[in-house]
């Protein structure tokens, strides 16, 4: 039935019906006409949502409005607890126009006109706020793993250098991360490694692509390394490494079984024809149990003490006769090498020698025939030797990786001692080389 239809019947129908009548049913629909528009008009509104008091979209509904609201306080509860948004929302009446836009624009839009504030889990170093994450469980774990990964073996305990501990703070969802970029972001800003061990077959190149970084910087970090001559096993500096926010101190006491190098000795024989010299003694190594205190910083060795030695069997000497009248004094030779750091002040700090540009594992002569008067680890200069050679001069070595000499021991010029390494305070291989004489020392360059 159409409506005219309707409205036809209805009048033949009201015709047909009483005064009174007629009149309760006229107020009758006059009401339901009032309340149907009223109704209608109604139907034709919409809500504004405005964020800190500024309109910011028109949605069908103030419901509609929460619910995509709440599904975005949802989303972050993943960040943290207590979600709620920094700002203030609001929701008002307006009329509906053609810039009514869906819940899923609505939501597009919030995301990025709100923030959101969380109760997380702080990670404090020294009393300064460094990272948030979602919760203490979290923390903890975040700290544990920091731990480990520069836990050098079992042997070693662990403990940050830096007073850390673990909070709970309010903080914006967006500031908050994950367990993976929180570690990273202890260790250093960008998460790439202080150093990196060079790999069977790598390049330079290879190594400064893989960091993202020009072969021209990684040089300038390492200026001791000559790329042709890379070994296996060597540490290269990183460059563009941020500081990292902790630092994890391991320690341990090892105990290892060492060859003793093999010795020497030379004697002089009068008897001996000039020129001529002949062995006493076949040498044999000696073995000795060491143990070590060592201390690294961020996976980084940076002292090795020796506690204890347990020499279990003693070394046999090389025992070398010689004619007399080939030890007559001789000028001593400067290990080669270009100087890359001269001797005097460097940075405020007195430097005792000079740095030579030495390969890793090349061989170190002695400057002079001399006995040796210190073989082993020795603070910031790692492993180090000194040898006098009689007249108050005696000849430092430092920084070397293997030591091939004994306390005792007697060398000749140019014999070798040990091999170029970079060990205690050092920024790669070289030789650091010191001339001291009466206990002062000396620029060597004078005595080359
Ligand atoms: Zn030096």
């Amino acid at each position: 039935m159409v409506f005219e239809e309707k409205i036809t019947h209805l009048k033949t129908w009201l015709g047909k019906q009483p005064k009174a009548l007629k009149q309760g049913i006229s107020v009758l629909l006059v009401l339901g006409l009032v309340v149907g528009g009223f109704s209608f008009v109604k139907a034709q509104n919409a809500c504004a949502v405005a964020v800190n008091g500024q309109v910011v979209a028109v949605v069908q509904d103030q419901t509609k409005a929460e619910t995509v609201v709440n599904s975005l306080i949802k989303e972050n509860q993943t960040k943290g607890t207590n979600v709620k948004p920094l700002q203030s929302i609001t929701y008002q009446t307006t009329e509906k126009n053609n810039n009514v836009i869906s819940e899923e624009e609505l939501k597009e839009l919030l995301a990025e006109e709100l923030t959101f504030e969380a109760t997380a889990s702080g990670i404090k170093v020294n009393n300064g706020l460094k990272v948030a994450v979602r919760d203490k469980a979290t923390a903890e774990k975040v700290l544990e793993e920091l731990k480990n990964e520069y836990k050098l073996g079992p042997e070693f305990t662990v403990a940050f250098r830096e007073t850390v501990n673990v909070v709970n703070v309010p903080v914006e969802t967006s500031k908050i991360l994950s367990l993976e970029d929180a570690i990273k972001r202890l260790k250093g800003e960008s998460g790439v490694p202080r150093y990196h061990t060079v790999k069977e077959g790598e390049t330079l190149w290879d190594i400064a692509n893989k960091f993202n970084v020009s072969p021209e910087e990684l040089q300038a970090a390492n200026p001791n390394f000559t790329p042709e001559r890379m070994q296996i096993g060597q540490k290269i500096k990183m460059v563009g490494v941020a500081d990292p926010l902790i630092n994890v101190e391991a320690m341990a006491e090892k105990t290892v079984k060492e060859e003793t190098a093999l010795p020497q000795q030379m004697r002089k024989n009068s008897t001996l024809p000039f020129g001529q010299s002949r062995v006493v003694q076949k040498a044999e190594h000696g073995l000795k149990e060491v143990t070590y205190k060592i201390i690294a910083v961020n996976g980084l060795e940076i002292e090795r003490e020796v506690v204890n030695v347990n020499v279990i069997k003693e070394a046999k000497p090389l025992i070398v006769e010689r004619s007399a009248q080939t030890m007559v004094a001789s000028r001593g030779a400067r290990p080669s090498g270009a100087i890359i750091s001269p001797f005097g002040q460097r940075n405020g700090r007195m430097h005792t020698g000079v740095d030579l540009a030495k390969s890793y594992g090349t061989p170190v002569g002695a400057y002079n025939s001399g006995s040796v008067v210190r073989a082993g680890w020795y603070g910031a200069y790692g492993n180090c030797v000194d040898i006098n050679h009689g007249n108050g001069v005696v000849t430092r070595y430092a920084h070397l990786s293997t030591i091939s000499v004994n306390v005792g021991q007697s060398v000749e010029k140019g014999q070798s001692i040990g091999k170029v390494g970079s060990t205690g305070r050092s920024t790669g291989p070289h030789l650091h080389f010191e001339v001291i004489v009466n206990g002062t020392p000396r620029n060597p360059v004078g005595y080359i």
